[in-house]
Formats: C-alpha cells, sequence, structure tokens
C-alpha cells in the first residue's frame, strides 16, 4: 500500500461518523456505463440527446420512445455489486459509515447490503402506475414489450428523478443533514462538476474530505486525501474484510 491508501486506512479506523457521496463512477465498475459518456452509447440509435429522452415532458409525449431507450441504457439488471459497493456496506456493518448517498437508480448498495442509502435520482428498481398509485417491481418493466402497464389500464412508470423533474426534498434534507454532520465524507466517482453533487458536498464542516475519482475533481484543492483511481481498488485495500 501507498502512503495514500495508508492515510486513508487510517482516517477511516479512527472514525465512526463516515458519509459516502457517489457518482457514477461507482456503477461503472459494475459494467454499467454512464449513458452520458462521450463514447457515444446514444449516437446514431436515438433521434434526441438522452437529457430530452429522460424528462417528465417527454415521457408523457412518447412512452414508448421513453421506455425503448430507457431499457436499452439505463436498465442493467444483471449487473452486480462490485468491490466499492461490499466496501461500504462493510464499513456499514462495523458502525462506521452513517449513510450512503448515491445518484445512480441501479440498487446496488442495497443489493450489497447497505441499509442507509440515500438515492438522489430514485430508483428503477420502484415503478408505480401514474394513475393508481399501484408499485411494481423492476419486473414489470422488463416483462412488458414496451411500455408497462398496471391492471388499472394506467401507465407505469419508474421512480426515477427524470431530468425536468426536481428531486425528492426529504432525500435532499437528509443527505444535507448527513454531509453537514459528517467527521470523514467520502465522495467518489464523480467530477462533482455536475448538480446536485457540486451543491451537496458545500454542506461539509469537516477537515476529512477523501475524493476518489479516476480524473480530477473541482475540489481536488480542498480534499485532504486525493486518489485518481478505482474506488472499487481502493476501498477494498483499506477496507476489511470485503466479501462480494
Ligand atoms: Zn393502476
Amino acid at each position: 500500500m501507498s502512503d495514500v491508501h495508508d492515510r486513508l486506512k487510517s482516517i477511516i479506523q479512527s472514525s465512526d461518523n463516515i458519509v459516502f457521496f457517489g457518482g457514477a463512477g461507482v456503477s461503472t465498475e459494475s459494467g454499467i456505463p454512464d449513458f452520458r459518456s462521450e463514447d457515444g452509447i446514444y449516437n446514431m440509435k436515438y433521434k434526441y440527446p438522452p437529457e430530452m429522452i429522460l424528462s417528465h415532458s417527454f415521457f408523457m409525449q412518447n412512452p414508448g420512445e421513453f421506455y425503448r431507450f430507457y431499457k436499452d441504457k439505463l436498465l442493467y439488471p444483471h449487473a452486480k455489486p462490485n468491490k466499492a459497493h461490499y466496501a461500504l456496506a462493510e464499513l456499514e456493518r462495523q458502525g462506521k459509515l452513517k449513510a450512503v448517498i448515491t445518484q445512480n437508480v441501479d440498487g446496488l448498495h442495497h443489493a450489497a447490503g447497505s441499509v442507509n442509502v440515500l438515492e438522489l435520482h430514485g430508483s428503477g428498481n420502484r415503478n408505480y402506475c401514474m394513475a393508481c398509485g399501484e408499485v411494481f417491481t423492476l419486473d414489470v418493466v422488463l416483462e412488458a414489450d414496451n411500455i408497462p402497464l398496471c391492471p388499472c389500464g394506467g401507465v407505469v412508470r419508474p421512480d426515477v428523478v427524470l431530468f425536468d423533474e426536481s428531486l425528492d426534498q426529504r432525500v435532499i434534507a437528509e443527505s444535507v443533514n448527513a454531509i453537514r454532520n459528517a467527521e470523514v465524507l467520502i465522495v467518489g466517482g464523480t467530477s462533482l462538476n455536475v448538480y446536485p453533487a457540486a451543491g451537496l458536498i458545500q454542506y461539509y464542516r469537516g477537515n476529512k474530505l477523501i475524493l476518489i475519482n479516476k480524473s480530477e475533481t473541482s475540489y481536488d484543492d480542498y480534499a485532504s486525501v486525493v486518489i485518481r483511481d478505482s474506488i472499487g481498488e481502493t476501498l477494498s485495500k483499506v477496507v476489511s474484510p470485503v466479501v462480494g
């Protein structure tokens, strides 16, 4: 282990009030590509940019095209948690980690055993009927030929926050509270350039900010530890045991 890993390990060992904030990079290590990434998951196949397709107004006008993109590019039902998810679940079991705040909608933190997960953008594993409110698992989406329908005839939508929708205020409030009271804040898999990540990090008042990201972030200068590497590799070096 390098010096920087030793420092991270000792910070984690000496704290029982750690909060993790994660972006798309946490899921890419489970084989889920960032749908905004440049290497063109939406090149050619779709007439509209992903931000337009993944909006409430687009969904209402064209649910079929929404679901074609959504099932093709956002749903990875066979993806499994990676070392990062398991390491964070282990830290929570040890009583050291208070919350995972995620921008991902894949549910992999829950799948790895984490309990207090604040899903800023909702979860694709939860779906509900827009007419009667009936709740469905992911299966209703996977099993539908195109648009999933409720027995009542209503259209079922995923409980994810679309681009022109506002975030759940309760989730935001709990995230702000967790970050504000955290002793250690570990941020992974995000460049912190995009709302709401950048705004939320500003609530942190401690002096142990850890940034783990493959590329530079806008907060590198403020961090105690900066590691430009995979989150799964990094956390599995400093957390034990990591059982996946
Ligand atoms: Zn219904």
